[in-house]
């Protein structure tokens, strides 16, 4: 069941790079699994996927020491800055810092563990009001701030698109993070990459792919329905 649903969206995104012109290797997808029992996980592992998403803090460490080394986590839900130190040196990438009170936490503890640490600044592309995320108007200066601390690595930007039944509605959304990320390119700021572009979930990742998303996070889709009720 969860191979035929890997196999599934891997297909889809073989199908979405080669609509938008792109080769295979330019997407990374990140298998999103949150909620999720450890043995689901290595199951998709053993299909050769290394990339895991999870969104809380204390469900990536409980997993992290029962899976390989070779795994990378990413860290995509909110992060609160007095969870830093458990995660700093174990994740690849933290996907969602939206203040610059959270990256200097992030850049502390990378300097106290003598370790660098890749981040992405979440914008909340849409305005909805129960996202986290910075506003488009405040991104580049956010990212001017966070440029400058030590051990800590701007590699991109991330979004979380609103649920819609429809992913043509979340296009407008994936153009404007790409465009974004574009015009803070332009700046040439120094530390500042802008090579991540951490769009698309279950419901839209191929019009993110087409949008120009680099990273894809896909749960549903590989794992099915979570229930948060257990
Ligand atoms: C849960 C989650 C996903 C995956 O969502 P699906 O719709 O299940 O693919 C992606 N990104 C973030 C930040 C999430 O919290």
């Amino acid at each position: 069941m969860l191979r035929e649903n890997y196999e599934e969206v891997q297909k889809n995104i073989a199908l979405a790079c080669e609509r938008a012109g792109r080769e295979r290797d330019s997407v990374t997808l990140i298998a999103v699994s949150k909620t999720k029992p450890v043995s689901d996980i290595e199951e998709i592992y053993a299909l050769g996927q290394r990339q895991f998403g999870e969104n809380k803090v204390q469900e990536l460490m409980d997993k992290e020491p029962q899976l390989p080394d070779d795994v990378d986590w990413h860290l995509i839900g909110h992060l609160q800055s007095n969870k830093v130190k458990y995660i700093v040196g174990k994740v690849k990438m933290i996907h969602s810092v939206d203040s610059v009170k959270l990256a200097e936490t992030i850049s502390k503890e990378a300097v106290k563990h003598g370790t660098d640490e890749n981040i992405l600044i979440e914008v909340n592309v849409a305005g909805e009001e129960s996202k986290f995320g910075v506003s488009p108007d405040e991104t580049l200066s956010l990212v001017e701030k966070i440029a400058p601390l030590p051990n800590i690595h701007i590699r991109g930007l991330m979004t979380i698109a609103p649920f819609v039944s429809d992913p043509e509605e979340n296009r407008p959304v994936f153009r404007k993070l790409k465009q974004l990320s574009v015009d803070i390119v332009s700046k040439n700021i120094d530390n500042v990459s802008m090579s991540v572009l951490s769009m698309g979930m279950t419901n839209d990742y191929m019009t993110a792919i087409e949008e120009g998303a680099t990273h894809v996070r896909v749960g549903t889709a590989i794992f099915g329905e979570r229930n948060y009720n257990i």
